[in-house]
């Protein structure tokens, strides 16, 4: 059983060093080996603070405090678990596609399936999110309205698609935007459903899509493949209850669950100011369940629920997993993109609002400065680190050299991984996605539009431009090199014999004995051996020759030591106290 330690949003290095019993130059270490450079007094947030106490193999398991369930770091997590007792759940879909090839049409045509009856007077006001029913089943429709808004809720870490419905107009085919589409969908580890629109037309070809797709490395049923092509349109409405039930069936595969008993839990998607009504957010539940009434906190406000309601305006008692509601009641205007979840009482959501925006200043600072090095960690994958990239160029011709010399840069430890590449200038959505994927963008004669320069100045993606080609892959080993585990070199100084401790406080040691081996001297780190295991590490902060300090001791001679430790551990007769120093090296490629 692991000791469970309390901790803050955020913590100084020092004190989680205390409160996980290590010294803190271990801890140090630790957070260097992963490219987070901090000194003793600097804050980390509990993301990083859980992943290196992960790494070290500690028995201790760190948990966010005053909070009745850790549900921003659940979110954050793609692979969320779920109890047994979970129910299934509808399945969230995003729409999306060239411009002009029925995204909206298609959308308005899934609503009338089920909203004929009940819609009074076609109001066409914009939601960004709706249900539907089919076959007595709802399905979760994102009116995102284009790639961008895909893009940002991706940035937030939440998984909140299942699905992507990609429309192509049979009479156009495959389209930029759609490729960018496809590659979002991708990287995002959605699900792909094709909808191929505008079949009424007498130029559609769906043949032609069906290559086009398995060009982009989109292998439908029909060919052995595993996308599902769905013929539609959007205008005779022919293939759409079709199309429903591929969305259900792919959702059915891919067993989509969520716990209903616990404390709602999801994602702001929208807010704004109305009249009479205040802060209106609109929500997506990941988990649990709200009620009018519940206590709720997203980001660094809260509120009370005062309404509930369906984005039909439809008031509810209960909502669950994966629907959208209407909440108003909030003190100030929660963020898109922000965690919500519902708490016990008013004190802790004030309290937790409050900590937020404390956290989030602290943190914001220190982002900027290490954001590249935290997303690093936060992607790291175990064995292989990774350098996320986004190449675009200004020929194909250049673009291919390029790739081919990335191929030869991948070692045992560390790879470039391309996760999107072009031809053009770099737009806004490359900056968007680079950022969905924390990728640095590399342009070979290209730059970036103004606006791609101020996102990505605003969201901190890191945008490389280059004119020669070997000065662009210098740079890339560079980043790689940033990846590689520093090397720890630890030198042996000497050992000795403790024949008698003189003093222990909390934290100091002044003890005794005879050098058996080596030359003593300073700056050294001391390791405290007893019965052949070490039991601990301090730092020595004074070295002593009879009464007097002293330079250096020799192997014979008697010495004195004072060591400094973040924890108390007495040092007992017979200890054997080796001094070492610990140098951290940066490697290259
Ligand atoms: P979006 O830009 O992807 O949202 O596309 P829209 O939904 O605005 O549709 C673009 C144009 O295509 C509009 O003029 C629609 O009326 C037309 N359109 C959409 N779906 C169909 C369809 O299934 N058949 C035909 N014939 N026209 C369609």
């Amino acid at each position: 059983m692991s000791t469970i330690v309390e901790i803050q949003d955020t913590i100084t290095v020092g004190d989680l060093a205390e409160k996980i019993s290590i010294p803190v130059t271990k801890l140090i270490t630790e957070l260097m080996k992963n490219g987070v450079m901090v000194t003793v007094n600097e804050r980390i947030d509990f993301d990083t603070a859980e992943i290196i106490v992960g790494e070290l193999a500690l028995d201790y398991e760190l948990k966010l405090k005053s909070v009745t369930h850790q549900t921003d770091e659940m979110n954050k997590k793609l692979n969320k678990t779920v109890s047994d007792s979970a129910e299934t759940r509808p399945p969230v879909v995003a729409v999306m596609g060239h411009v002009d090839h029925g995204k909206t049409s298609l959308l308005d045509a899934i609503r009338g399936t089920k909203t004929t009856d009940d819609e009074s007077g076609g109001i066409t006001q914009h939601i960004s999110a709706y249900q539907v029913a089919h076959n007595d089943r709802k399905i979760t429709l994102l009116d995102t309205p284009g790639h961008e808004a895909f893009a940002a809720i991706r940035e937030h870490g939440a998984r909140l698609t299942d699905l992507a419905i990609i429309v192509v107009a049979a009479d156009d085919g495959i389209k930029p935007q759609t490729q960018e589409a496809i590659r979002f969908a991708k990287n995002a580890g959605v699900k792909i459903v094709v909808a191929v629109n505008k079949i009424d037309k007498p130029d559609a070809d769906i043949n032609r899509i069906k290559q086009q797709l398995a060009d982009q490395e989109l292998l439908i049923e029909e060919w052995g493949g595993d996308i599902v092509l769905q013929p539609v349109s959007a205008i005779t409405k022919e293939g759409i209850p079709e199309l429903l039930d591929m969305i259900l069936l792919v959702a059915d595969v891919e067993d989509l669950r969520a716990d209903v008993d616990v404390p709602g839990q999801g994602l702001i998607i929208e807010s704004r100011m109305e009249q009479g009504k205040g802060a209106v957010a609109v929500a997506l539940i990941e988990a649990g369940t709200v009620k009018p009434g519940d206590y709720i906190v997203a980001g660094a406000t809260y509120a009370r629920i005062r309404t509930l309601t369906d984005t039909n305006n439809q008031p509810i008692q209960a909502a669950g997993p994966a629907t959208p509601i209407v909440v108003t009641g909030f003190k100030e205007l929660p963020e898109f993109g922000d965690t919500f979840f519902v708490v016990q009482d008013e004190k802790i959501a004030r309290t937790k609002a409050k900590n937020h925006a404390i956290s989030h200043r602290q943190i914001s600072g220190k982002v900027n400065v290490n954001s590249l090095e935290l997303l690093k960690i936060m992607n790291r994958s175990k064995e292989l680190n990774e350098l996320n990239i986004y190449i675009k160029a200004d020929v194909k011709g250049s673009l291919t050299s390029l790739m081919d010399s990335l191929r030869s840069l991948a070692t045992d430890e560390v790879a470039v991984r391309v996760i999107g590449s072009g031809i053009g200038a770099i737009t806004d959505s490359d900056v968007q996605l680079a950022q969905s994927s924390s990728a640095i963008i590399y342009g070979f004669h290209v730059q970036p539009t103004k606006s791609a320069k101020q996102i990505a100045a605003r969201d901190n993606v890191m945008i490389e431009t280059y004119d020669v080609i070997y000065e662009l892959i210098d740079n890339i080993k560079q980043q790689l090199s940033t990846l590689l585990a520093p090397e720890i070199k630890e030198t042996e100084l000497g050992r000795v014999l403790i024949k008698g401790v003189f003093k222990t406080t909390k934290n100091d040691i002044i003890c005794g004995g005879e050098v058996t081996k080596g030359k003593l001297t300073l700056p050294a780190l001391a390791r405290v051996v007893r019965d052949k295991e070490e039991i601990a590490e301090a730092e020595v902060i004074g070295l002593q020759r009879g009464p007097n300090e002293a330079k250096e001791v020799v192997e014979g001679e008697m010495c004195g030591l004072h060591l400094k430790t973040n924890t108390k551990i007495p040092v007992e007769v017979d200890d054997r106290i080796e001094l070492f120093t610990r140098e951290t090296i940066i490697r290259k490629l």
